[in-house]
């Protein structure tokens, strides 16, 4: 099969990049590719060294790298692709990432690999080497035809997963003893935990803000409903000097009221936030749809209390957690109608020693790992409907029917 190479709209991706406020951004100049029957080996050229980020997604097989700070090249041509590897593409992150991604005729392991810097920049070498049926033989070979019911679906789609940095831009949040700002916490900790669910194979991570920028509560929920998100996190941290609260805690929507003083003070301080940038709160509404959004919104709370309830004791076995129990309060960003919503307070900044800590990448990874290992417990019980993870529960259910003999 002929195909055509593929060339970058160079003028458009120009235009739509807004580098990265701090640091140099590299360019990706050239992108070699060669490959054989179940493995390739890409050659990326680069202007300099650049972070890397790298996940598998399935549906089809699709290998991604997020170089950092990146932008292509103006004289960078996409390499042909018509083997095992089937595709090559390339976008812009809102981060500033330039993300690469490679489409595998079967799932595949990478590595990432840099080589010694030369007179042209840096080079790195991806080496994919697939594993697994090729998706292109998924179902051939069969002694017998399966039942359409019992045949692996191939469409199931990833859990999208809207992670919340709270704050932001002019609002700094609560601020420490050493001038950390919540703002730049929240963020750190919101990335680790998109990172760590874009590893997950069938889910996939958006932010409602990937750099320091100001956004309404309202603003947040809509990146959640527009990326379709399943669930919701808005990850905070704690004031400084509030006798009442210590450690993390997991909140969700309350309608009738704070299941504390401390949930109620807490509500109103980080629903502040859009007063504090002049930013008048809608939602005068009617009788009828205040019924009608109550309604959604019992179900809805009753999911996210099961989530909360799944992150709270994950976080429990990593960090200090203040509350046994998930609290409620009336906050503005949990208000989604229709998706299981949470806050989290990952930890105050009144005792300095925290203060420190939280500024530690390895402390916001701990973090980011226990709320993603409580969401990841959440889906596995409570899988949405057309989910990967809702077709692999059902495939256990009938092994388990199987096995005992039904
Ligand atoms: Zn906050």
């Amino acid at each position: 099969m002929i195909r055509k190479a593929f060339y970058l709209p160079l003028a458009l991706l120009g235009l739509a990049v807004a580098g990265p406020a701090v640091g140099a951004v590299a360019r990706l100049n050239h992108v070699w590719l060669s490959d054989s029957t179940d493995a390739a080996t890409a050659r990326l050229q680069l202007s300099g060294f650049t972070r890397a980020h790298y996940f598998r997604l399935h549906h089809p097989d699709r290998e991604v790298i997020d170089l950092l700070a990146t932008r292509a090249g103006s004289t960078l041509r996409l390499p042909r692709a018509d083997g095992w590897v089937r595709q090559v593409r390339i976008g812009l992150r809102p981060n500033g990432a330039l993300r690469l991604v490679f489409t595998t005729a079967s799932a595949a392991h990478m590595r990432l690999v840099w080589l010694r810097p030369g007179r042209a920049g840096r080079q790195m070498l991806i080496e994919l080497r697939g594993f697994g049926p090729a998706s292109v033989a998924r179902g051939q070979g069969l002694p017998r035809p399966v039942a359409a019911r019992l045949a692996p679906a191939d469409d199931g789609r990833d859990i999208i997963v809207t992670v919340d940095p709270g704050h932001g831009g002019i609002d700094p949040g609560t601020i420490g003893r050493y001038g950390t700002e919540e703002k730049n916490i929240t963020l750190a900790i919101g990335r680790w935990l998109a990172q760590r669910i874009d590893r997950q194979r069938g889910m996939r991570a958006t932010m409602t803000r990937d750099s320091d920028v100001y956004l309404t509560l309202r603003e947040r929920m809509r990146v959640a409903r527009r990326d379709h998100a399943d669930l919701f996190v808005s990850i905070h941290v704690n004031d400084v000097g509030d006798p009442y609260i210590k450690g993390a805690q997991v909140y969700i929507l309350s309608l009738h009221g704070a299941s504390s003083e401390a949930a109620r003070i807490l509500a109103a301080r980080e629903n502040a936030a859009d007063q504090l940038a002049g930013v008048k709160l809608q939602g005068k509404s009617h009788t009828l749809a205040t019924v009608l959004l109550n309604l959604s919104q019992t179900t809805t709370i009753a999911h996210s209390m099961v989530a909360a309830r799944d992150v709270l004791r994950a976080l429990g076995s990593s960090v200090p957690v203040n509350k046994e129990n998930v609290q409620q309060a009336a906050f503005v960003v949990l208000k989604s109608p229709t998706i299981p919503s949470m806050l989290v307070e990952t930890d105050y900044m009144s005792d300095p020693t925290e203060e420190l800590k939280l500024r530690q990448p390895w402390y916001q990874r701990r973090i980011a790992d226990a709320i993603f290992h409580g969401i990841l417990a959440y889906f596995r019980s409570h899988p949405p409907a057309g989910t990967l993870f809702a077709e692999e529960r059902a495939a256990h259910m009938r092994t388990l029917v199987a096995r005992n003999g039904h």
